[in-house]
């Protein structure tokens, strides 16, 4: 029978897993994907004092250019099923394949993630993945989660999970890997659902840019910080674009900044979308990072306001 570690790649390149296509390598790599393997591969890393970081689908990272430290697991336990109104879904399977799965048996409740690259459903979970005003915490009933402190899996309610504006106990707790979810959907026609899918991927082909990116950087505003932060700038203009989420977008803002098109090395702030950096050809980390302090400088020093990350850095000490 094959041992474990003889599933532990070393040196193992991490660009290609990342929609940024950037990044340099794991010291060790595996790829999970049975719930069998979980204790025993954290308990080897525990064993070796190796720090571990999770990836599921790559898509809100910047991975460091000298690589990862440790132990990088790649979650790639891709079963699901529906049963009656309900999805059961392991973490590794993408939001696309989750919708295309709905879709087929007319459950509605992901249309707005359709054409969001790679998303896997447990980063959507960690991060409360939305779009239009739909948001993972509107379906998620229960996740199966790994406590690594205690070696135990657990069953976490939604209101376990606590939810909010792209955040959720997850970005908390770091001992928690999400292992699975059962979602709760509601039953539509199909061609209700497909027609709102449709338009999402619409909506993502026409506004976002097409360039490899790792969606957007910042979190929105919170409009209470930025009256307090900026009361003139807020009362003059962006107490008048509020979006439906009760935030103000940073897009909006970093275009006010006049930094749309500001390129360092080979990555650029999207003219497209000003919230999105994108990786024209050959950008690194250390670029990427770089245009990252250039605006949040610039946001404070223009305009007194605070900005904070979306993606998660992997790699940077
Ligand atoms: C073009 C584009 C458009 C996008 N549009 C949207 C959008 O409309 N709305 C939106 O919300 N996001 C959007 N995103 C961002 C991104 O797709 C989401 O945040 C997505 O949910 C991340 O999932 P992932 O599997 O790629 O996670 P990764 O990028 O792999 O990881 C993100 C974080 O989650 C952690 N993680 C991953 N899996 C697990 C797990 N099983 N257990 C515990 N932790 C885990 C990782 O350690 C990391 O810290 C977009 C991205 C791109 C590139």
């Amino acid at each position: 029978m094959e041992n474990i570690t003889d599933k532990i790649q070393a040196n193992h390149p991490l660009a290609s897993l990342t929609t940024f296509k950037i990044g340099g390598s794991a010291e060790y790599f595996f790829e999970l994907t049975n719930k069998e393997d979980v204790s025993e591969i954290f308990a080897w890393a525990k064993d070796k004092k190796l720090n571990i970081t999770i990836l599921g689908g790559g898509s809100n990272v910047l991975i460091n250019d000298q690589g990862v430290k440790g132990l990088v697991v790649l979650m790639k336990n891709e079963k699901i099923k529906v049963s009656g109104k309900r999805l059961e879904v392991e973490a590794g399977v993408t939001l696309n394949n989750a919708l295309s799965l709905a879709l087929s048996n007319n459950l509605s409740g992901l249309e707005w993630s359709k054409g969001i690259p790679r998303a896997t459903i447990g980063g959507a979970i960690r991060g409360n993945a939305e779009a239009f005003v739909n948001s993972m915490s509107d379906i998620v009933e229960t996740v199966l989660v790994y406590d690594r402190s205690k070696n135990i899996f657990e069953n976490y309610s939604n209101k376990m999970c606590d939810f909010s504006y792209r955040q959720s106990i997850f970005k908390k707790n770091l001992d928690l890997l999400i292992w699975s979810a059962v979602f709760k959907m509601t039953e539509k026609e199909k061609k209700e659902i497909e027609e709102k899918a449709i338009n999402s991927l619409n909506f993502r082909i026409e506004k976002y840019p097409q360039l490899p990116s790792a969606g957007s950087v910042f979190m929105n505003l919170d409009p209470k910080i930025v009256e307090k932060s900026n009361k003139k700038l807020y009362d003059e203009i962006l107490c008048h674009k509020i979006g439906r989420l009760g935030t103000i977008s940073v897009g909006l803002v970093i275009d006010m900044l006049g930094l749309k098109g500001k390129t360092i090395g080979g990555a650029k702030i999207s003219l497209e979308h000003a919230n999105f950096i994108v990786n024209t050809g050959n950008a690194t980390a250390d670029d990427v990072a770089q245009l990252i302090s250039l605006i949040k400088t610039t946001a404070r020093d223009k305009f007194g306001i605070a900005l904070h990350e979306e993606i998660q850095y992997i790699g940077f000490i």
